[in-house]
């Protein structure tokens, strides 16, 4: 079933303390413009996030001083029991809804006969990628913690070599490697840290070590992998291994970034106060899951706590923190899942949709029963994986493909291949016999030698792979060395052919060796940066 909704979409400025983003951007209305739908976008809505009035008005909406009456609703935030007072009855809001947090709010929604779609329920199928706002958002947010760490952290995050003394890089460990963690351990990284991560779904480490940071297990086995690849709650056993792993490892590092959470169900708290105990002063953790009761038992969500001279940042507004590109890439998520809802100037609820049902929280007021799952179809079920594909019955030899060549063509193509370099190689070894035969013995000698350095020539410098050109360089600088010799010896007082070409030779060998040193410098400069730093000596910044 499919239902029309509206054809004017209201933006309204948020209202929750401290939250910066707005639900439509200057592009995004253009494009929702584009197709024939009216924003109607409330004044000073994106004045945090950077967007002027102006621009929104400029991009093709209307600025007005309310947009509760209008049919839809476009926010950030789950709406506020003021707010939903205010909504139109049976009108469709688009937010993150966090139910679980909130049952007021659902019940304030009933009341109203609301629909209500929960940004956070879209599922995270591949389909749904370009819709998913926890995804987009938890990008930027694990980005912002190690920008917070970096600025609450009494050093620097990569190692150092000055003058004035050298620090070695700041070590991170970052719990929970989801998608707010690999953003994390990517900028960390960036930055220069020494960076390790530990997550319970196996299919974490692969995606931690491509980023080169080292992935920590415990020794207790237990899949963390819950339904859909999400992460399930532990077993006591299990997280108690893990306090025993970041206490240890609380003593080494000077940043804790966790990000772990489980769908549905408050944070764990993995970081108790006799781990927080184990760092040194001046050390930061940066507790990410704060708004969903925080992963450090001294979180004080929204503030900066502070014990024993460590800092715990209990920030709930990392993605709000750079508003201007969350609130871009929120509303582009939000762009995307209009083309869901119908096309053309009139927005519809396709009820039977697999992307829209499920984050339908409620449909005018009421709680709808999950979509059937569908039976795959025998015709696609697939085939046991090491089955080799059978021909039908009556049909033992399966015609070939209209496009095949012909089977002879098959068969002579590689021939005529080795027809050809037999005859080159023929060719060569008379040539090189009539030479033998009459050339003077010291052209066959020194041709002898110029064929052979065009072929050693050739292997040294194609077959190497181009991670290794810069000792290759220093070798065809050698070589080089020797030409330049070679060169000057030739070059006498008459201006003979052999004269020119010593001058030639010495020439470019000249450019080469130059060229040489000019490259192998810039890169010894890199390993330096890299290599030449103190060794971390858990040596506290
Ligand atoms: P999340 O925010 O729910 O959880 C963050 C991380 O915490 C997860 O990696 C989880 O395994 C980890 N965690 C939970 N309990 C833990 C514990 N006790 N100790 C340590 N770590 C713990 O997850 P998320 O980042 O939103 O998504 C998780 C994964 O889902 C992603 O890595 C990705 O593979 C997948 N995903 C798929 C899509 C898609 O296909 N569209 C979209 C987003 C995410």
């Amino acid at each position: 079933m499919v239902r029309a909704v509206a054809s004017i979409i209201g933006v309204p400025k948020e209202t929750l303390p401290g939250e910066r983003r707005v639900a439509a951007t200057p592009e995004s209305v253009k494009k929702l413009s584009q197709r024939g739908l009216s924003l109607h976008v409330e004044k000073g809505a994106g004045l945090e996030a950077g967007y002027s009035d102006a621009a929104y008005a400029e991009a093709g909406a209307t600025v007005v001083d309310s947009v509760w009456q209008c049919e839809t609703l476009f926010k950030v935030r789950p709406p506020s029991l003021d707010e939903v007072a205010k909504t139109k009855d049976g009108a469709l809001i688009v937010s993150l809804m966090q139910p679980e947090r909130n049952p007021a709010l659902v019940d304030a929604l009933k009341a109203k006969k609301l629909t209500a779609l929960a940004l956070e329920r879209i599922p995270r199928v591949t389909r749904a990628q370009k819709m998913d706002v926890l995804s987009s958002q938890a990008n930027l947010s694990g980005y912002r913690a190690v920008v917070e760490a970096a600025a609450h952290l009494q050093g620097f995050m990569g190692p150092q070599v000055t003058a004035a003394g050298s620090t070695p890089p700041a070590k991170v460990l970052i719990i929970g490697a989801g998608v707010a963690g690999l953003a994390a351990v990517g900028a960390a990284r960036a930055l220069g840290a020494e960076v390790r991560a530990f997550d319970t779904r196996a299919a974490a480490r692969e995606q931690v070590e491509s980023l080169g940071a080292k992935f920590l297990e415990v020794s207790l086995q237990e899949s963390g992998e819950g339904q859909g690849g999400y992460a399930k709650t532990m077993s006591p056993e299990f997280i108690a291994a893990e306090m025993a792993l970041f206490r240890a490892q609380a003593k080494e590092v000077d940043v804790i970034i966790t990000t772990a959470l489980v769908p549905g169900t408050k944070a764990p708290v993995l970081v108790p106060k006799d781990v927080v105990e184990q760092l040194r002063p001046g050390s930061v953790v940066v507790d990410m899951a704060a708004e969903q009761g925080g992963n450090c038992e001294l979180t004080k969500p929204g503030e900066v706590a502070v014990f024993n001279g460590v800092k715990i940042l209990g920030f709930t507004d990392l993605a709000s923190r750079m508003a201007a590109t969350s609130s871009r890439f929120f509303a582009m998520n939000l762009v995307h899942l209009c083309g869901e809802l119908g096309t053309g100037d009139t927005l519809t609820l396709p009820l039977e949709n697999d992307v829209v049902r499920p984050a339908l929280l409620l449909h005018r007021g009421e709680a709808l029963p999950a979509l059937p799952v569908k039976e795959p179809s025998p015709t696609a079920a697939p085939k046991p994986k090491d089955e080799a594909p059978k021909a039908p019955p009556h049909q033992p030899h399966a015609p070939p493909p209209a496009d095949a060549k012909p089977q002879q063509e098959h068969i002579t193509a590689p021939n005529r291949a080795a027809w050809g370099s037999t005859l080159g190689g023929l060719i060569v070894i008379a040539v090189l016999f009539g030479l033998g035969r009459f050339a003077p013995s010291d052209f066959l000698q020194h041709s002898t030698v110029f064929v052979l350095a065009c072929f050693v020539g050739w292997q040294v410098v194609w077959s190497v792979t181009p991670a290794l050109h810069t000792p290759l360089m220093s070798v065809t600088n050698a070589i080089s060395g020797i030409i330049i010799v070679g060169g000057l010896l030739q070059v006498g007082g008459s201006v003979d052919l052999a004269t020119v070409l010593g001058v030639l030779a010495v020439f470019f060998a000249t450019i080469n060796i130059a060229g040489g040193f000019l490259v192998t410098e810039r890169m010894l400069k890199m390993f330096r940066r890299e290599e030449g730093a103190p060794k971390a000596s858990g040596g506290h910044r």
